[in-house]
């Protein structure tokens, strides 16, 4: 999950960095009230998911109450790459000396984590990551022994940071790390951190994604979701345990384990630009245990897209073998009764398939096709789904 600049900073401040006072604002009333609090010169800077803020008018300096409305004014509403911004965040600004560029991640292709670090950071990171690559630091960071004073400074000299800072900058290094570990995040990102004519080392913008994984063991967390940036279709699948993603197409995909429902949308996506262009309409992984309920949940969430035209159910029977997947989808159809209102096609395979087969023979529902091959069905779903957006 990512997270807003300004939940970042809340988590950076609560961990100790040094972080400018501020707080968000809904509208621009609220914007000149929150400048006449924090009072002298402010930023005000659009909230929204992604980077390139300051280059597309989203970051701009207000100097007292009046210019602060005036400015939230201008950046809500502004799009940012596909974003609206429906929230500015109004901080203290901080004069600048000197912007440098810090992050922490995880670096999956190596099994490890990653340190980055610039003295020339800012705006222009990313052309700098491929114009002069040695100019950004890459310093891996063992899990184990994590990050003290020592490896700050190892990473900081390594970026080329001026001498006189690296000391200050060490400790702030050391409590973004603390932030990485104890929030379980993936990315803690800071560009710029600034060195201030105070020569204080400040972390101006904030970029920290957390792994949902670890949900189970950071009660805070939830409160950081976005309810109403949030799918609905994905948030009715989270509440039920379910491993789905919302993707833009018209057939519904269900299977069980991830490596199968990934190759799914492939031949899905294959099939469909023989019927018109119909693609995937999300990823959906039932997992192991194919049950009847996990069956109608998945199908509950899938016939509720009103992107949906027809549904391609893909299972490999393993250890729950085919005829109990069969019976799950009997059941999950009797369970739903009218809101099942979508042509589906199954493929099984696997252990007892044939059993599994009879099942849905016998049960000989008018909206089931059972196809036998996986990319027999993939047609057959793209085919159904195609002809029922013409129709529509
Ligand atoms: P981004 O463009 O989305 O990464 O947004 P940032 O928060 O990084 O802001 C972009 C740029 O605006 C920064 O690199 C700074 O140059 C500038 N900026 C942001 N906050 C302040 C501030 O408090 N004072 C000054 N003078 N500039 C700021
Ligand atoms: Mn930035």
């Amino acid at each position: 999950m990512d997270l807003y600049e300004y939940q970042a900073k809340d988590l950076f401040a609560a961990h100790g960095v040094p972080v400018l006072p501020g707080s968000v604002a809904n509208n621009a009333e609220e914007a000149r009230a929150e400048a006449e609090r924090l009072g002298g010169k402010v930023v005000i800077k659009a909230q929204v998911k992604t980077g390139g803020r300051g280059k597309a008018g989203g970051v701009k300096l207000a100097d007292g109450p009046d210019e602060a409305e005036e400015k939230a004014n201008a950046i809500l509403g502004l799009d940012i790459k596909g974003h609206i911004v429906h929230r500015v965040l109004v901080a203290a600004a901080s004069d600048i000396a000197e912007e440098y560029y810090f992050s922490f991640l995880l670096d999956r292709a190596n099994r490890t984590f990653l340190a980055m670090a610039s003295a020339e950071g800012g705006v222009e990171i990313e052309q700098l990551a491929v114009e002069r690559p040695e100019a950004l630091a890459k310093v891996p960071v063992d899990p184990i022994n994590g990050v003290d004073k020592a490896k700050a400074t190892e990473i900081l000299k390594a970026g080329n940071f001026p001498a006189e800072v690296v000391d200050e900058a060490a400790d702030v290094v050391v409590k973004l790390w603390e932030t990485f570990v104890a929030e379980d995040a993936t990315l803690v990102e800071v560009n710029p951190l600034v060195r201030d004519p105070q020569d204080k080392i400040i972390a101006l913008d904030g970029k920290v994604t957390l792994d949902e994984n670890a949900a189970f063991r950071q009660a805070g967390h939830a409160e950081l979701v976005d309810k109403q940036a949030e799918d609905p279709l994905e948030a009715k699948a989270k509440a039920k345990d379910l491993n789905y993603v919302k993707l833009d197409g018209q057939v519904g995909i269900i299977g069980n384990g991830a490596g199968l429902v990934m190759s799914t949308l492939d031949v899905v996506a294959y099939a469909g630009e023989k019927h018109g262009g119909v693609k995937p309409a999300n990823f959906l992984d039932i997992g192991g245990g194919a049950s009847a309920e996990v069956m109608a949940a998945g199908l509950d969430v899938i016939l509720h897209d009103s992107d949906v035209k027809s549904v391609f159910v893909n299972v490999f029977g393993g250890i729950t073998a085919c005829d109990a997947v069969a019976t799950g989808i009997v059941e999950a159809l009797k369970i739903l009764g009218d809101e099942a209102s979508k042509p589906l096609v199954v493929r099984l395979d696997g252990n007892n398939v044939e059993e599994g087969r009879r099942i849905l023979a016998e049960a000989n529902h008018p909206l089931v096709t059972v196809v036998d091959t996986m990319d027999n069905a993939a047609d057959r779903a793209a085919e159904l789904a195609s002809s029922a957006s013409e129709g529509a």
